[in-house]
């Protein structure tokens, strides 16, 4: 009975497996002609100081409008991207609007733009965001890198050298998805990070009470010994922005205060901003 069952299960996946291929070579062909059909677009989700609620900047994430299936998250078409060769120019395209759209912002906010691991092979980044920060006039410090610890798990020697000389270019470097790799720890000596985003999914768990307060605190602490601004991810709560507060974490983000948004929206959320800022 198992075996027929298993013979059933086997003739049933099989034009089941053939359609997820066909509509993954189809998802391919449309990411090859997605950059010049002009589907790209920069969202940017709000960054805040954590004790004052002011706006900070925002962080810079793509997304691909596809013409039939709409909204298509990063995590969706970013690895495929990387398979096809397209991370290298759809990075250096979005570190570019992201510095334009920046620099057009009436508040100097920070402006992070997250970087692939790819895009630190053969050598072009540093003079991608020279040309970015030139043709722009954003001011290099307004600029926050985002990597992960995936970056420095290999080939590290090469790796310290470019985030070296991306720092003397004067731009901040931000440790993303912190707590998520494999020696965490080891990375923050290696690098002098200028902060550390701490990883949505020990803010998503602090309710639980299953160490992620503790984890969150020693972050903290590691933070202000090493001279690294932290900051937390994913903050959906009001409990949560409460927590954070008192455990002394410099900046938040998440969907309490803002989802990614348009350009169109951010340039609302700035003027909103300024004003109530005005009038404090
Ligand atoms: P990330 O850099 O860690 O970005 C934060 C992600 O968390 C974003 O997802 C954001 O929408 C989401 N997020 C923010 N607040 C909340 C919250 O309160 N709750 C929950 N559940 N999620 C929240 P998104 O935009 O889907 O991006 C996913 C990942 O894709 C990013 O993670 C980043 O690793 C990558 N990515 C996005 N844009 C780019 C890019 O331009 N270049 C590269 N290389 N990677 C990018
Ligand atoms: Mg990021
Ligand atoms: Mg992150
Ligand atoms: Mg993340």
């Amino acid at each position: 009975a198992a075996k027929a069952a298993g013979r059933g299960t086997w003739r049933a996946f099989r034009p089941d497996m053939d359609a997820r291929m066909q509509a993954r070579r189809q998802l391919e062909t449309d990411l090859r002609c997605a950059m010049a059909a002009r589907q790209f677009e920069v969202f940017y989700q709000p960054l805040l100081q954590a004790g004052s609620g002011e706006l900070a900047g925002f962080e810079a994430l793509l997304r691909w409008n596809h013409p039939e299936r709409g909204r298509v998250p990063p995590a969706e078409f970013i690895p495929l991207a990387g398979e096809i060769g397209l991370i290298r120019p759809l990075g250096a395209w979005v570190l570019r609007k992201a510095c334009q759209d920046a620099a057009q912002w009436p508040v100097p906010l920070k402006i992070a733009v997250n970087l692939s691991p790819v895009q630190f092979t053969r050598g072009q980044l540093v003079a991608e965001v020279e040309e970015a920060l030139a043709t722009s006039r954003l001011a290099p410090d307004r600029l926050e890198l985002e990597i992960t610890e995936s970056l420095l798990l290999r080939n590290s020697d090469a790796t310290l050298e470019i985030l070296h000389r991306l720092r003397a270019l004067g731009v901040q470097i931000s440790m993303d998805d912190f707590g998520t790799g494999y020696s965490s720890l080891s990375y923050l000596h290696r690098f002098p990070f200028d902060k550390i985003k701490i990883d949505q999914s020990f803010i998503r768990t602090l309710a639980e009470g299953k160490g992620s307060l503790e984890i969150i605190r020693a972050v903290v602490g590691l933070g202000r010994a090493l001279s690294m601004k932290v900051l937390a991810e994913g903050v959906e709560t009001p409990e949560q922005l409460a927590t954070l507060r008192a455990e002394g974490c410099d900046e938040v983000q998440g969907y309490l205060f803002s989802q990614p948004a348009s350009l169109q929206e951010t340039w609302r959320t700035i003027a909103l901003n300024g004003s109530r800022r005005a009038r404090a």
